[in-house]
C-alpha cells in the first residue's frame, strides 16, 4: 500500500472518528431535513447485513438499530456524521423472498422521490449478499438509480462467509454486471462486519467524497 492510500485510509477514519447520532426518521418526502452538503445512503436488500455494516462503518455498535425498530423501517433514516459536513442515510430494505415484488414497489415510491430531488446525494451504496450475488430485485433498483442518474456502487456484504476463489468469482461477476450500467461506479467494495475487512476502505471512500476544502 502507498503512502497516498494510507493518507486516504487515515482521512476515512477521521471522518469518522466524531461524532455520529441519528437525527430523524423520514417516512413523507415533505418530512426531508434541509440538504447535508454531503449525502450518501444506504440501500440493499433485507437482511443484506446494511445495519450491521452501518454499525461498523460508524464504530457504534448500535446505531444502525434505530432503523430496524418498529415504524422505521419503511424509513429514509438520517444520520450525521461529524461535524454536520455529511449525513448517512439507511434506506428501506427492499425485496426478500415471497414479498419481494410488493417490497420492491413500496421502495420505488419514497426511494424514488428521495432520489431524484437529492443533489446533494453524492453516492448510494448498494449492498449486494457475497453468498448470492445480483438478485433480480437489485437489478431493479439498478434500473431506478441509472434512470434517476444517481451514481452509485456495489458493496459486497459478509465475505467471510466466502472462500478466496469464491469471493474472486463473485466480485468479477458484480463487475461485469454492473459495467453496462450508465450510473454504476465500477469497483466493487467487498465487506465484512463481522471481520471489519473493507471497512476502512469504504470509510475512505465516502471521505473523497466530501470536497479536499471542507475534510476536516
Ligand atoms: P439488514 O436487515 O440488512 O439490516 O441486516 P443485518 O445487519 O440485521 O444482518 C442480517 C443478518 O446477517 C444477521 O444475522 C447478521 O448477524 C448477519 N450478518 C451481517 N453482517 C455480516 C457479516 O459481515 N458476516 C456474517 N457472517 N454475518 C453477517
Amino acid at each position: 500500500m502507498g503512502e497516498r492510500d494510507e493518507e486516504r485510509l487515515e482521512e476515512g477514519r477521521m471522518l469518522f472518528a466524531g461524532p455520529v447520532a441519528f437525527l430523524l426518521g423520514v417516512a413523507d418526502i415533505a418530512g426531508l431535513p434541509p440538504s447535508f452538503p454531503v449525502e450518501v445512503a444506504f440501500a440493499g436488500r433485507s437482511n443484506v447485513g446494511k445495519s450491521s455494516l452501518i454499525n461498523a462503518l460508524t464504530g457504534r455498535r448500535d446505531i444502525a438499530r434505530v432503523s430496524n425498530t418498529p415504524g422505521r423501517t419503511r424509513e429514509l433514516n438520517f444520520f450525521t456524521v461529524g461535524d454536520g459536513r455529511l449525513a448517512v442515510v439507511d434506506m428501506p430494505g427492499y425485496g426478500y423472498a415471497r414479498a419481494e415484488k410488493r417490497l420492491v414497489r413500496q421502495w420505488q415510491g419514497l426511494a424514488r422521490d428521495y432520489l431524484r430531488g437529492r443533489p446533494s446525494l453524492r453516492r448510494v451504496f448498494v449492498l449486494i449478499d457475497a453468498r448470492h450475488g445480483i438478485k433480480p430485485a437489485d437489478e431493479a433498483i439498478f434500473d431506478l438509480l441509472d434512470e434517476a442518474a444517481v451514481n452509485y456502487q456495489p458493496v459486497l456484504t459478509k465475505i467471510d462467509k466466502l472462500k478466496p476463489e469464491a469471493l474472486e468469482r463473485v466480485m468479477a461477476e458484480t463487475a461485469e454486471r454492473l459495467g453496462k450500467r450508465p450510473a454504476a461506479h465500477p469497483q466493487v467494495l467487498a465487506t465484512s462486519s463481522v471481520k471489519s475487512t473493507g471497512i476502512p476502505e469504504l470509510r475512505a471512500t465516502i471521505a473523497r467524497l466530501i470536497p479536499a476544502g471542507s475534510r476536516s
